[in-house]
């Protein structure tokens, strides 16, 4: 954790955590001027000591001079490491940490898995379907109107224990008390199964009198629930757990252990709403089907079926909201390379009610229509000619065509679009490739020839001169060690290298001093001094000798039709980056130079640096509104 990236990412993620909100879930807090004032959690007190300072996201208490940032909060009343906690507060924030920053944290995420398998059975018992004993008894009257209530919307066995339903007793304390030998209340907590009660004297259970839908990560582990009202008076309808470490909703899709050999089966996944549908469609024959969480499917959930190589068979309900949800849905899916066919079921109509009304025959007819995206787009409404709403829909697949990484499908897809929406391909084509003109990532031809280890194959398609290019960055990474682990000054030296726009805009912005990176300094100095960028040849020779060079220019998408005014717009805005980083840092540190000025009571030297503070973020404002402007004066 030394290091920069280590700073960086503890960096992001404290600005992307609300300490106020962080801290007020757990603590009750109360406005007081440009502060948040509360009962101190650490020590016990009657009056109001434990502070919260949201504009340096700090918090301190003056009783018991406790105090730090957010990391320090959750070590302190979660006992946790600072792994631990950093990997608590990137998933809430949800930010990927880098490889080594997991590992020690993983056992908070064990502890809560452990919790939740422990309280599924527990609700599952509860239910009263077998000869177990139930806590809950299966004379319950509770229990016995659980099972009706999942008898009269006809779900019964297997498939209720299949995917493991439980019963959450009436009550407030049923899990809590079940549990209570067996783990401490602190893990439960942190799993979202009981809730602190707001005068801190103890906990109560989060789900009551509710059918439980245990929520399995891919792993078969339980991340969490979903819980549904059995009383029609009871609201929420649907209650799920919070957001957790492991349960995080826009990762998961409900019954994907249950229908993964289905969906090797049939090759694809069928991907509903909600977890009666999921039910429904797994009793009905449909093995192969999974819902998101209640939220719309996110790139995360595209991901995971990608990663299972199948397509995608979307099956939504049939009214405005479904038919927004399954709009949304193609961003992620085609972002993530997956092939898309759609099917919307008659207005009102969800899986389970069009199942139990109208059997899986004629689901299985119907599905058989399903439609292939452009398909989709060009019926969406019945297109009429002078419709101003077709326009609007070619607009939208060629929004989606640039979101295809690979060329062959992109250009099957373009073709079919063409098709149905009756238009010439070299329009659609044109119109995709206009769109991709300029943006950032674009793959073009190589623009040097390579050095004899590695970089870009010229003379290959875009595809494999994208994969080669990774390739070799990243055998070349493992090779020159001194390589910055910085993406946004690699890219910044690389452009100095090989444009001429970079080159000029970063001597004007100071030169070498504009990068961090003692090695790149070393590299591009040389050609500050001599004020010119290597020539192609020099270039050749540089990457023959420098596996740090072979980095860089492995990593650029040079783009030889770049402006020259694009090319230094571009690097001064990546100038900028850096300085903002370099501020952060810098800002970091004050902060903890802060609370202990803070602790200590030195006052001089608080002030000090706290005026520093607010040059910082004068600066860093400053930068931000530079930034914007270009990005305003470029779109
Ligand atoms: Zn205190």
């Amino acid at each position: 954790m030394n290091t920069r990236m280590g700073e960086e990412v503890r960096e992001r993620v404290r600005d992307a955590t609300d300490i106020v909100q962080l801290i007020g879930e757990r603590v009750a807090l109360r406005r007081a001027g440009r502060s948040y004032k509360g009962l101190c959690p650490f020590h016990t007190e009657k009056t109001p000591s434990f502070t919260v300072t949201p504009d340096r996201q700090i918090w301190h208490c003056f009783g018991c001079s406790k105090g730090g940032d957010v990391f320090a909060f959750l070590m302190e009343l979660d006992k946790l490491t600072f792994p631990e906690a950093l990997r608590v507060l990137a998933d809430r924030a949800g930010i990927d940490l880098p490889k080594q920053e997991r590992g020690p944290g993983d056992e908070i995420f064990e502890k809560i898995y452990q919790a939740n398998a422990l309280a599924r059975d527990f609700f599952h018992a509860s239910l009263g379907l077998g000869a177990s004993g139930a806590p809950g008894g299966t004379t319950h009257a509770g229990a016995a109107k659980a099972r009706a209530y999942l008898a009269s919307r006809g779900f019964e066995e297997p498939w209720i224990s299949r995917f493991e339903v439980g019963w959450a007793p009436e009550g407030w304390d049923g899990l809590l008390n079940a549990l209570t030998k067996l783990l401490p209340a602190q893990v439960m907590e942190q799993a979202g199964l009981i809730v602190r009660r707001g005068d801190g004297t103890g906990h109560y259970d989060r789900f009551r009198n509710r059918i439980l839908f245990p929520i399995a990560a891919a792993s078969g582990k339980i991340a969490g629930f979903g819980a549904r009202a059995i009383a029609e008076a009871d609201e929420p309808k649907y209650l799920n757990s919070p957001e957790t470490p492991v349960f995080r909703k826009g990762r998961l899709l409900y019954g994907l252990p249950v229908a993964r050999p289905g969906m090797r089966e049939t090759g694809e996944v069928i991907v509903a709403e909600g977890y009666l549908d999921v039910m429904r469609l797994h009793a009905c024959g449909f093995t192969n089907a999974v819902s998101t969480c209640g939220t719309a499917l996110t790139i995360d959930q595209a991901k995971l079926l990608a990663r299972l190589q199948i397509s995608v068979l979307l099956l939504y309900d049939g009214d405005d909201a479904g038919v927004r949800a399954a709009e949304r849905a193609l961003d992620p899916l085609f972002e993530a390379g997956l092939n898309v066919r759609l099917l919307l079921l008659p207005r009102g109509e969800d899986p389970d009610s069009y199942l139990r009304a109208q059997g899986p025959g004629a689901l299985r007819e119907r599905l058989e229509t399903a439609l292939d995206v452009p398909a989709f787009l060009a019926g969406a409404s019945a297109p009429e000619k002078g419709d101003p709403g077709v326009e609007a829909r070619v607009r939208r697949l060629v929004g989606l065509l640039g979101r295809i990484e690979d060329p062959i499908r992109r250009r099957l897809i373009l073709r079919r679009g063409a098709d149905v929406f009756g238009l010439e391909e070299a329009v659609l084509l044109e119109a995709v490739q206009g769109r991709g003109r300029g943006k950032k990532g674009a793959k073009t031809q190589a623009l040097v020839t390579p050095g004899p280890a590695a970089g870009p194959v010229s003379g290959t398609t875009g595809e494999k001169s994208v994969d080669g290019g990774r390739a070799a960055g990243v055998s070349g990474a493992s090779e020159a060690t001194t390589a910055p682990s910085d993406p946004v000054e690699r890219e910044l030296a690389g452009r100095v290298l090989t444009e001429e726009g970079a080159f000029l805009e970063v001597v004007a912005q100071g030169g070498a001093t504009c990068f961090n990176s003692t090695a790149l300094q070393e590299l591009l100095r040389p050609w500050f001094d001599m004020g010119r960028r290597p020539l192609d040849e020099e270039l050749r020779e540089l990457m023959a000798q420098s596996a740090l060079t072979r980095v860089l220019i492995a990593e650029l998408f040079p783009d030889p039709e770049k402006a020259l005014e694009a090319s230094r717009r571009e690097a001064r805005e990546l100038v900028y980056r850096l300085e903002e980083r370099r501020l952060r840092v810098r800002r970091q540190e004050i902060r903890e130079e802060l609370i202990r000025a803070e602790q200590e009571g030195d006052d001089p030297l608080r002030a000090g640096l706290s005026a520093e503070w607010d040059r910082i973020n004068a600066k860093l404002s400053d930068l931000a509104s530079k930034v914007d402007m270009r990005r305003s004066q470029a779109a």
